[in-house]
């Protein structure tokens, strides 16, 4: 397959500002894809060249790329840098240095998907006291046969920084229409691609074996499975009447969400969000092997730090000083001891039991684990009496939980990886009004700043996410609570996602000063949601012609580990404004 015919999508999605055009692009991409380059396409098309969980990088950064881009077009650097300062883009650079070097070159091959797939890889696992000078050849040898086009989305994708804006969601809609002809299939294929994680795992399946394959496609060893999520609510009352009545109430512990995977041959340890984390939890991984009785399982907990005199559970900024820390390791094990409290399974020797309801998995869990001092099971009560399960909540914040999660006993009870669902419910102790918790928003976009702020930004426009859409949906303008360092930095964190028109997956009435391609999430406060003729989260639900707005937002933290996707819900939001109005009327 031709790399020309993959640009020259790429090049039209980047010109669309419409989410069913861009779909319907994709949608032409695939079908004129063979089946053998399908999953390359797709990991390209989202801007990567392996699934994320595999942790494999490029290490292409704007000085080699500039390079290669000077050799490939005999132009000397400081024209290049100049092109870059011009267009603020790599991508463009190359692309416009192409253009200019076009009538010389003679001996071109046109490039196929397969070619810049397998430099790509090459690039990747160039390591070692050479590896800086391979990967400008390799880089070269692309550009050397490229279009400008071409170039333009090769040093993008080099420098990871295509940025098409296509989720992985929107990627499956586009499958789902290209290999059955319409989005109805969508759910079986968001299902395995839940379940594994990798877009070019799912798009190969489905090629090669249509939605069959697809449906029967299970739990693999190495491909994290998505972590199923919890609803919240701020009764207990409301909690049991979702869940029919009776639940099983369990220590919410506050620590990293681990999943982890052990075969006779290794452990492997995934995060929340699907990064592969074996290498900083050693010891997490012996306590697994010597607890996990089964021969194979996949296993779901909270790893949460231990004070190792008292043996008290310590609160998860304990633990994050763990992550990312590659050499001191060993010392950290011995000064901050985790345990880990699993309170799932969600396959066992062969068979996947996601499908079978919470109470079977739960006691296979107790089957297969043998506790010890670092590997646990979550503690849990089965009850239908509100006066056992508050005195249980109370327990729980005694011995520093931050509450309970309620989960549903019911036979429909599966494992749901990758949703947010009611079938377990949280209950944290801060839940008394209902902006006393916080929401995570997505940044998209922003006000001038002036006086003080001039040269950063004023207030950004932030959104919750919709997942009905895959949208973002304006909610309110946070100018409050940052520090003035944070001010200081904001520009050049936000400046790899500033775009120059609204991004197609943002729905706004409001016109900001800089639109952004949704990707950062703040973590923010405010005093209390109401109906907000300027925004666009929840609008026309409760009054036609509005939306709902945060009042006096203010920032709590910056969010670095969260994707755009996890953010709170619309629906989320929604449900916090019912239950304050439900609040002032009682
Ligand atoms: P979320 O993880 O739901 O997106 P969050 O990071 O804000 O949101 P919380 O609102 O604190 O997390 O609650 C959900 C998280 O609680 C789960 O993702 C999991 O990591 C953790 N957790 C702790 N104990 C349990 C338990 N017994 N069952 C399920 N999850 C638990």
């Amino acid at each position: 397959m031709l790399f020309r015919s993959v640009a020259d999508i790429f090049e039209r999605i980047e010109g669309t500002t419409k989410r069913l055009e861009m779909t319907e692009y994709l949608v032409e991409l695939i079908k004129n894809t063979p089946m053998n380059v399908v999953d390359k396409v797709a990991y390209l098309t989202t801007g990567t060249v392996y699934p994320p969980f595999m942790g494999v990088e490029l290490g292409v950064a704007d000085k080699l790329a500039m390079k290669a881009i000077a050799t490939a077009t005999a132009t000397n650097e400081e024209a290049i840098q100049e092109d870059y300062v011009r267009s603020g883009d790599l991508g463009k650079t190359a692309e416009n240095t192409l253009s200019k070097r076009r009538t010389m070159v003679l001996s071109q091959r046109p490039l196929t998907v397969e070619n810049v797939y397998q430099t790509l890889e090459k690039i990747c696992h160039a390591a070692g006291s050479g590896a800086q000078e391979t990967k400008i050849r390799l880089l070269v040898g692309l550009l050397a046969n490229a279009t400008p086009r071409e170039a333009r989305y090769i040093i993008r994708v080099s420098l990871g920084k295509l940025r098409l804006g296509v989720a992985d969601m929107t990627f499956l809609d586009a499958l789902a229409v290209a290999y059955t002809g319409g989005k109805e299939a969508r759910e079986v294929i968001e299902r395995a691609y839940n379940f594994s994680s990798d877009i070019g795992y799912v798009a190969k399946t489905i090629a090669q074996g249509g939605l069959e394959a697809v449906t029967r496609a299970q739990i693999s060893f190495g491909r994290p499975v998505k972590p199923q999520l919890a609803e919240r609510l701020s009764s207990l009352e409301e909690i049991l009447e979702k869940l029919g009545g009776k639940c099983s109430a369990e220590y919410k512990y506050d620590g990293l969400r681990i999943q982890a995977q052990v075969s006779p041959e290794k452990v492997i340890l995934f995060s929340r969000r699907q990064e592969d984390v074996t290498t900083q939890f050693p010891d997490i991984v012996e306590a697994v092997s010597e607890s996990v009785t089964a021969k194979e399982a996949v296993v779901d907990g909270e790893c949460v730090p231990i004070d190792p005199d008292t043996g008290d559970l310590l609160p998860f900024q304990v633990v994050s000083q763990r992550r990312g820390r590659k050499y001191d390791i060993e010392k950290m094990i011995g000064e901050v001891p985790v345990v880990l409290c699993l309170f799932d399974v969600l396959y066992v020797n062969g068979e996947d039991l996601t499908m079978k309801p919470y109470p079977e998995r739960r006691q296979k869990l107790a089957e297969v684990i043998k506790e010890t001092e670092r590997v646990r099971l979550a503690q849990s009560i089965i009850s239908e009496n509100p006066k056992e399960i508050e005195a249980f909540f109370d327990k729980a914040v005694q011995d520093g939980m931050e509450g309970l999660i309620c989960k549903s006993l019911g036979s429909n009870s599966v494992y749901e990886a990758g949703k947010r669902g009611w079938a377990w419910i949280k209950w944290k102790r801060s839940y008394r009004s209902e902006m006393a918790d916080t929401v995570d928003l997505v940044v998209v976009g922003g006000f001038a700043g002036h006086g003080k702020r001039a040269g950063t930004y004023g207030a950004l426009l932030m959104a919750a996410y919709n997942p009905g859409d895959e949208g973002f949906d304006t909610v309110c303008k946070l100018g409050s609570g940052f520090t003035d360092e944070d001010l200081a930095k904001l520009p050049d964190i936000l400046k790899p996602y500033l775009i120059q028109h609204q991004h197609p997956r943002v729905n706004a009435l409001m016109k900001p000063d800089y639109w952004f391609i949704p990707a950062k999430v703040m973590e923010l406060i405010g005093d209390e949601i109401t109906l907000s003729p300027l925004h666009t989260c929840g609008f026309g639900n409760i009054r036609t012609g509005s939306g709902l707005a945060i009042r006096f937002p203010r920032l709590v933290k910056f969010r670095e580990e969260r994707a755009p996707e996890d953010a709170t819900t619309v629906t989320e939001i929604l449900d916090m404004y019912k239950r304050q109005l439900k609040q002032i009327s009682t």
